[in-house]
């Protein structure tokens, strides 16, 4: 699969499966280095009330620079994350960055901030995933502060897929903690919808691909009006997914859709840059 990242970035190349094998190997080892020399980063995309235009969340996002790949598309090291193990080390650090960010940025700016870290279906089958969702909210109840995290986890639909008791277990525990959940890129994969029904979530975020064509796509604009529709059904918020445009906004709003996020409202950013897009809209509270 080769993937034009523009210049001075990663390629992979696919007309060689050993050199293949041997990318994914270098890389793989890149990726322990940096982790070790917390060389990765988390960014942060805002996330808006559709009716309103308000910052309700944001979305954090892994962004990896190396010296020698460049910036690393995030889906490319994150398979490969997930294929060697690492994933699980990285889902751990990406929690108690958002732990961090979130504690700081409700105690200076806004309370009812909520950050949302997306989680590998492999998380899910490592105990340490959990542990630290205790240990969050163990913390939080000691602390028993109003600037608490407010933390969301993303999940797919290969979660679900499985449909297994254990998975689904878990994923009450979460809840029970005060965590929330949403499943990430709605609508990609082939599970049944009747998960939706048995499994504790808040949220479907409906993926990019359905909204990119629109408002002109007619098939992808009744796709969204029926997503949108059974999941108020449910009692589920709606996020869209990859916003670019003022009329995909209003769209959106015709439908009723709840949340967005897309270029169009704000593209992912350094936590830095984040905080001073919350600075510039609401005053410090202390
Ligand atoms: P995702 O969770 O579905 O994240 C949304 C992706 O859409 C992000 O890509 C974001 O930059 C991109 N995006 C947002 N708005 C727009 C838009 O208006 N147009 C377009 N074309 N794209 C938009 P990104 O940052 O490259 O991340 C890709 C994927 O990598 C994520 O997809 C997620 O599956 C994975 N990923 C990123 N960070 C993490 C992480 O901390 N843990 C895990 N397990 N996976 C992560
Ligand atoms: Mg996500
Ligand atoms: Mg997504
Ligand atoms: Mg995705």
């Amino acid at each position: 699969r080769a993937k034009e990242l523009g210049p001075g970035n990663y390629h992979f190349f696919n007309d060689d499966i050993n050199r293949c094998t041997q990318e994914k190997l270098h890389v793989e080892l890149l990726l322990h280095k940096a982790v070790e020399e917390e060389q990765l980063q988390l960014w942060f995309q805002p996330i808006v009330d559709v009716e309103s235009g308000e910052l309700v969340s944001a979305e954090a996002l892994l962004r990896w620079h190396d010296q020698e790949l460049g910036w690393v598309d995030p889906e490319h090291f994150v398979e490969i994350a997930e294929t060697s193990g690492q994933i699980n080390t990285i889902g751990l650090w990406v929690l108690r960055r958002a732990e961090f960010y979130s504690k700081r940025w409700r105690a200076k700016f806004f309370n009812e901030l909520s950050l949302a870290v997306n989680v590998s279906v492999n998380q899910f089958h490592d105990s340490r995933l959990f542990a630290e969702v205790k240990r969050i909210y163990d913390d939080s109840q000691r602390l028993n502060d109003n600037e608490a995290p407010r933390l969301e986890l993303e999940i797919t639909e290969r979660l679900l897929l499985s449909d297994s008791e254990r998975i689904r277990q878990q994923l009450n525990d979460i809840r029970k903690l005060g965590f929330e959940l949403s499943i990430d890129d709605f609508g990609t994969g082939y599970s049944s919808l009747s998960y939706l029904k048995r499994c504790p979530v808040n949220t479907v975020k409906i993926d990019k691909s359905f909204i990119q064509g629109l408002p002109e796509d007619r098939e992808n604009a009744t796709l969204v009006t029926a997503i949108v529709a059974m999941a108020h059904g449910l009692n589920l918020k709606v996020i869209a997914e990859g916003v670019e445009s003022e009329a995909q906004w209003t769209f959106l709003k015709q439908v009723n859709c709840d949340l967005m996020q897309g270029f169009h409202v704000g593209r992912p950013m350094p936590a830095e840059d984040f905080e001073s897009f919350l600075s510039e809209q609401y005053t410090e509270r202390c």
